[in-house]
């Protein structure tokens, strides 16, 4: 069996991918200043106290966006929602609540998973920014004030993650999967063969070249 999927979601330039290689411990994801940058799911397994499990670093929600790339960035966290055992909304406490977020907390209720709500770049030491509190209206419960850049409170994070993923989830097994690599120039088709491959959208297909920005792992299963 595989290991039970753990999805970060939420908006563009909350801080999901810096969060993500925070939990990681490795630099995977592109983290970037200008929303909207991570465009594809990254999958990296994350160990925390013996546990392992698969986190995903989702492109980010826009559910009211026209725009086909964030159009299709929701599409992909759907996808992640389906398959995630626990999801870690991420909110930004220098936004404050956005309408966003409470689409967003709203999707994710309705998914009925588990979801862990993240209250990202509470930087300072001490007591939390009083905006914090605000995040209680998004009705998901205890957020977690956390500083992806720093590291405060990622602790907690994934104790939290922890209490909710069932020991059954888990897999001991050794990997015995087959790493394939699909390499190529811009817009030769590589999305579009592994989406094939994988028989769903897995990689965001653009015919702007250039549009897969990050390394995506996807696992395929073949009789
Ligand atoms: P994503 O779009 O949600 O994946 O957001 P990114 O991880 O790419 O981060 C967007 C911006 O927020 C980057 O400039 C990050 O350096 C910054 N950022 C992320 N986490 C924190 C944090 O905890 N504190 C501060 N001050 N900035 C952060
Ligand atoms: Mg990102």
């Amino acid at each position: 069996m595989a290991k039970p999927v753990v999805a970060v979601v939420g908006r563009p330039n909350v801080g999901k991918s810096t969060l993500f290689n925070k939990l990681i411990g490795q630099s995977l994801s592109i983290v970037e200043n200008t929303p909207g940058v991570t465009r594809d799911r990254i999958y990296a397994e994350c160990e925390w106290l013996g546990h392992s499990f698969m986190l995903v670093d989702t492109g980010g929600i826009e559910p009211q966006s026209d725009d086909v790339i964030l159009s299709q960035m929701r599409r992909q966290a759907e996808v992640a929602i389906e398959r995630a055992s626990v999801i870690i909304l991420v909110v930004d406490v220098r936004d404050g609540v956005t309408a966003t977020d409470h689409d967003v907390a709203q999707m994710l209720l309705k998914s009925g998973k588990p979801v862990i709500l993240c209250v990202n770049k509470c930087d300072g030491v001490g007591d939390v920014p009083a905006e914090f509190y605000e995040f209680y209206n998004l009705g998901l419960g205890d957020p977690i004030a956390v500083s992806s850049v720093h590291g405060h409170g990622t602790g907690d994070l994934l104790d939290e993650v922890l209490r909710y993923l069932s020991p059954e989830d888990e897999d001991d097994e050794e990997d015995d999967v087959i790493r394939v690599a699909v390499i190529g120039k811009p817009n030769v088709g590589k999305s579009s063969l592994i989406n094939r491959m994988a028989g769903e959208e897995r990689v965001i297909v653009s015919d702007i070249a250039g549009t897969t920005r990050d390394a995506v792992d996807t696992g395929v299963e073949n009789e």
